[in-house]
C-alpha cells in the first residue's frame, strides 16, 4: 500500500548502517532491526527505515485495581490506579501467565488511535477516581511512547505513575521516567537463569533497581519463585543479601508460581519454599518479605517492634496504621514507604 505508514514515529532508536537498519535503543536487548522486520517484542517495526511503534493506542488490557495488586504494599496503601497494558514484550518467559498480551505474534496489526486517546482515558480514570496509573499487566519499556503520553495526562491531573516492569529497560529509558513507584521482577539470581528461563539477562535488571533506587523512585521487587529453577536456598541468600545491601527497607515480594505454557509440566511452587525464601530474606537483614499467591505473610509489621501496621486480606485492607503517619504508633519508628 503505497504512502501507508504502520504505526506511529518510534522514539529511541537510531540508523545503524547503509542499508536502513534501526537500532531500537528502548531495552537492553538493543535490536537491530533491518528493514521490514519487527524486533525481539514484535511490537517496533522498521518500515522503510525508520522505526515505528505498533502498539500506540492499542489498549490489550485496563482496568481499575487496588495498588496492592501491583504489588506495592508500601505506595498509597488502599488506593485505586488506573492500569493499562499493551501488547509486546522484551522477554519470552517459558511460563509467562500473560503471553496472549506478552507475545502477540507476527500478524500483529497496528491500530489507529484517535489523536485524543490519551486525554481521553486521562478523563476515564479521573471520573473512576483513580489515585494514580499504573502501566503493568506486559511490559511498558515496550510500550514507551504511548506510557509516556499517558503519565503526561495523569502529571496534568496531579497523579503519580507507576511501572510495573521486568526490569531489562535501557538506561536512557529509566533516566527519561518521572514515575513515582515501581514494582521491579527480580527473577532469578544468575545469568544462566535468566538466559535459559526467560531469554533476558540479569545484569541490566540488577542497574536498574539501583538506579532507581537511587533516583528517589519507591521501588519493591517480586521474585517468583519456580521449584527447581530459582529457589535454590544458596542464590535466594545471595539475593537477598544483594537487595538488603541497596536497603533493608526495599519489600521483597515471593510469589507463588502455577504451572503455564512451557513449564505446565512443573508443579506449583509448595508453600514450605516459599516460607523458606522469606526466612532467608529476613535472616539477611530485609524488613519486609512478602508471599504472593499464597496465604498470610502480607501484614506489614514495624521493623522495630513487630506491631502489625497494615494488613491485608488479598488485595483489602483491614487494617491501616501508617497512611498518614508512616510511624509506628506502639514505638514510633518510622517505617519506609510513601503513605499519603
Ligand atoms: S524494545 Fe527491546 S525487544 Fe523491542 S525492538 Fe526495542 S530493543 Fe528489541
Amino acid at each position: 500500500m503505497p504512502n501507508y505508514r504502520p504505526g506511529r514515529a518510534a522514539l529511541m532508536w537510531r540508523p545503524a548502517g547503509d542499508d536502513g537498519t534501526a537500532e531500537c535503543l528502548l531495552c537492553a536487548r538493543a535490536c537491530r532491526i533491518p528493514p521490514g522486520r519487527t524486533g525481539f517484542c514484535q511490537v517496533r517495526l522498521n518500515h522503510e527505515g525508520e522505526l515505528r511503534t505498533l502498539n500506540y493506542g492499542f489498549t490489550g488490557a485496563l482496568a481499575l485495581d487496588p495498588v496492592e495488586k501491583k504489588p506495592l504494599y508500601h505506595f498509597r496503601p488502599g488506593t485505586l490506579t488506573f492500569s493499562v497494558g499493551a501488547p509486546g514484550c522484551n522477554l519470552d518467559c517459558q511460563g509467562c501467565q500473560n503471553h496472549g498480551l506478552s507475545r502477540p505474534g507476527p500478524d500483529f496489526a497496528p491500530v489507529e488511535a484517535p489523536a485524543d486517546l490519551a486525554a481521553r482515558l486521562g478523563q476515564a480514570a479521573q471520573a473512576q477516581g483513580a489515585d494514580s496509573w499504573s502501566f503493568t499487566y506486559s511490559e511498558p519499556t515496550v510500550f514507551f511512547e504511548y506510557a509516556q503520553d499517558l503519565a503526561a495526562e495523569a502529571a496534568k491531573a496531579g497523579r503519580p505513575t507507576i511501572w510495573v516492569t521486568n526490569g531489562e529497560m535501557s538506561p536512557q529509558v529509566l533516566k527519561s521516567l518521572d514515575v513515582a513507584a515501581m514494582n521491579i521482577d527480580l527473577k532469578g539470581f544468575t545469568e544462566d537463569f535468566y538466559r535459559q528461563v526467560t531469554g533476558g539477562r540479569l545484569a541490566p535488571v540488577l542497574d536498574n533497581i539501583e538506579t532507581a533506587l537511587s533516583r528517589g523512585v519507591w521501588v519493591e521487587v517480586t521474585t517468583l519463585l519456580i521449584p527447581g529453577l530459582n529457589d535454590d536456598p544458596a542464590t535466594l541468600k545471595r539475593l537477598a543479601a544483594w537487595l538488603a545491601g541497596l536497603g533493608r527497607d526495599v519489600p521483597w515480594h515471593v510469589s507463588r508460581f502455577f504451572p503455564r505454557r512451557r513449564q505446565s509440566s512443573l508443579p506449583p511452587t509448595p508453600l514450605k519454599s516459599l516460607q523458606l525464601a522469606r526466612e532467608i530474606g529476613l535472616s539477611e537483614g530485609l524488613n519486609h518479605v512478602y508471599l504472593g499467591n499464597a496465604p498470610g505473610f502480607s501484614d506489614t509489621l514495624c521493623p522495630g517492634c513487630g506491631h502489625a501496621l497494615v494488613a491485608r486480606d488479598g488485595y483489602r485492607l483491614g487494617l491501616d496504621l501508617l497512611s498518614g503517619r508512616g510511624v509506628c504508633p506502639a514505638c514510633g519508628r518510622p517505617t519506609a514507604g510513601r503513605w499519603t
